[in-house]
């Protein structure tokens, strides 16, 4: 095949375009690692980069698309033959380098992992960049010696990608749940993954005081700005908070009381550099900490000419749960 379909983010005069393309094969980027790409997923990063919200893009044009799941077509890299089955999240995939709406990637291998014979490629995407992220957010926790024992954990924009899968891991691992909305229609939705109690996103959308009631032990937070804010002002004497997102804005009015009185640490996540280690204990932890019976209720799937429409419904925080791209 030296062409195939492609979703190609474009920019000329000042206009952002996304479209589905025949993109011939002869201008993949360089890379030791050909992959057949079967399955990609939606993020809120992807749905910025589609629409041009931020600028996610830093090459053009690109092929859009932050992961992929795929069957090695060629190598010259040592740790990959021929139908190995790969997964590839960040490492610039989609902003710097060709990405995964594509039915063939060019890599680099040192990028991919490999994905063991019990897992499927779909489901792999199902947990995608989101659930990964949401995985390296626990992990975050655990390390700064959270347990369930400490108190309740919240969760913010619960219904998305990162919080619905956040809200599943923390309740199989024991934790008592939390869940922040803004769609309260879904509540029966959060409970399902494990929720035991909703709050309502306006409550902690206001101006954050320095420090109000404490309410939880710990949290994971999507949407940042006075979210963030009031997540951290919030929290016990000794808790933690992860910070993974940007869903309410990039910004953070807080003071560093809860910091020097209450003795709260802020950790922040980052999947696109993450290293290979922690990648590889990431992806194994997924696969037994995450209910697959939760991960399937939470999943929808598209074809890849559906994906210009998801990026748009994403960033208008109107996608629930995780949404899986059949590419090819
Ligand atoms: P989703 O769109 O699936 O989830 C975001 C959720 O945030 C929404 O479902 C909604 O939850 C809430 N939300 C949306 N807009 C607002 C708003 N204006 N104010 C308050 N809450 C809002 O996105 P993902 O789960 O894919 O990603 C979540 C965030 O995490 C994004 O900012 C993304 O960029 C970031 N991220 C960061 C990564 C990293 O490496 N650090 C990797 C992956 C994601 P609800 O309806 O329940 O209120």
């Amino acid at each position: 095949m030296s062409k195939f379909k492609a979703i190609v983010v474009e920019q000329a005069d000042g206009r952002h375009k996304a479209s589905l393309t025949d993109f011939d094969e002869a201008q993949l980027m360089e890379g030791d690692v050909t992959v057949r790409v079967e399955w990609s997923t939606v993020n809120y990063k992807d749905g910025l980069a589609l629409t041009g919200n931020a600028p996610v893009i830093r090459r053009f044009p690109m092929i859009a698309g932050i992961d992929l799941a795929g069957t090695v077509e060629s190598s010259s890299h040592p740790r990959w033959k021929r139908g190995d089955r790969v997964v590839l999240n960040g490492w610039g995939l989609g902003e710097t380098h060709f990405g995964g709406y594509a039915e063939k990637a060019r890599v680099k291998g040192n990028w991919l992992v490999g994905l063991p014979a019990r897992n499927s490629l779909r489901g792999a995407m199902a947990i995608g960049t989101a659930g990964f992220t949401a995985m390296l957010a626990v992990m975050a926790l655990e390390h700064q010696g959270v347990t369930p024992q400490r108190g309740p954990i919240i969760v913010t924009g619960a219904v998305g990608g990162v919080g619905s899968i956040a809200v599943a891991l923390l309740s199989k691992l024991g934790f008592s749940v939390i869940a922040s909305t803004g769609r309260p229609g879904e509540a029966d939705y959060l409970t399902s993954l494990g929720a035991r109690g909703i709050i309502a996103r306006n409550e902690l959308a206001g101006v954050a005081k320095s420090l109000d009631q404490e309410r939880w032990a710990a949290g994971i937070d999507t949407v940042g700005s006075t979210t963030l804010a009031n997540v951290l002002s919030m929290t016990r004497y000794g808790g933690t908070v992860v910070a993974c997102g940007l869903a309410g804005g990039k910004d953070l009015p807080a003071t560093v009381l809860p910091f020097i009185l209450r003795g709260v640490s802020l950790i922040g996540i980052d999947s696109v550099m993450c290293p290979l280690a922690r990648r590889r204990e990431a992806w194994k932890r997924l696969a037994s900490d995450l209910d697959a019976g939760k991960l399937a209720a939470m999943t929808s799937e598209i074809a890849l000419p559906d994906v210009i429409e998801a990026g748009n419904r994403i960033v208008q925080g109107s996608v629930r749960g995780r949404t899986v791209v059949r590419v090819s």
